[in-house]
């Protein structure tokens, strides 16, 4: 196995047997949000243990006590449109999270990224930023959407996916090694269409019914 240092890939039984059904041709898309859902909150989890937190006094119905609130300023940057599938989870573990909506295509001619949405305001206003990504497959729209956030002054930033290509993290560590990369799983390789294998086919397609039936 490659070594791959700014790479976390999950090992909880909940994460491993929900993957399973969410990798499974005959998961329906209802049944296959709700699992995108719950492996995000679990991958989001573990992405967020080093999030800061500042000290608050707390009055319970016995004493005061010591408290914890979160202090850094989280932005949750979805990349359209399978990312959008995970904004949920996150806030729910991060309700006051900002949510930053990023689009970004590859151009069939130069095979870059091309950015055609972007919401982000004109300077950076978080202190930690998650780009939520269900497939990490080339690395070339996570670099791509790290370079945007980097140029806007994000200070911290880190990729959220549920499966990752060997291919994608070694282009996005050897691009940004500041940028941790927190997944499901680490799949065998990339197939000659860009797809992740084994995978799970296209994470938007099965997310929003959108795929061919024969
Ligand atoms: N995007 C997907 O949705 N699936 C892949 O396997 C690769 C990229």
């Amino acid at each position: 196995m490659e070594d791959f240092p700014s790479l976390h890939v999950s090992s909880h039984p909940a994460v491993l047997h929900k993957l399973a059904l969410l990798r499974d041709e005959g998961t329906e898309p209802k049944k296959f949000r709700e699992l995108v859902r719950e492996i995000s909150w679990l991958v989001g989890y573990e992405a967020l243990a080093d999030a800061r937190v500042s000290a608050v006094k707390v009055q319970t119905p016995l004493e005061q006590t010591d408290g914890a609130r979160l202090a850094d300023r989280i932005g949750l940057v979805p990349i359209l449109r399978a990312g959008l599938g995970m904004v949920d989870a996150m806030l729910e573990l991060m309700p006051t999270a900002q949510v930053w909506h990023l689009g970004l295509f590859r151009d069939e001619r130069t095979l870059r990224p091309v950015e055609y949405y972007n919401k982000l305001p004109d300077s950076a206003t978080v202190d930690l930023c998650l780009i939520l990504d269900p497939m990490l497959a080339t690395g070339g729209s996570a670099t791509a959407a790290i370079e945007v956030l980097k140029r806007w002054g994000a200070a911290r930033i880190k990729l959220v996916n549920l499966i990752a290509a060997p291919e994608g993290v070694r282009a996005v560590q050897d691009a940004h090694p500041d940028v941790p990369v927190y997944t499901a799983a680490l799949d065998r390789q990339l197939n000659e269409k860009g797809y992740i294998m084994p995978g799970l086919g296209d994470a938007g397609d099965r997310q929003f019914g959108t795929g061919h039936s024969d």
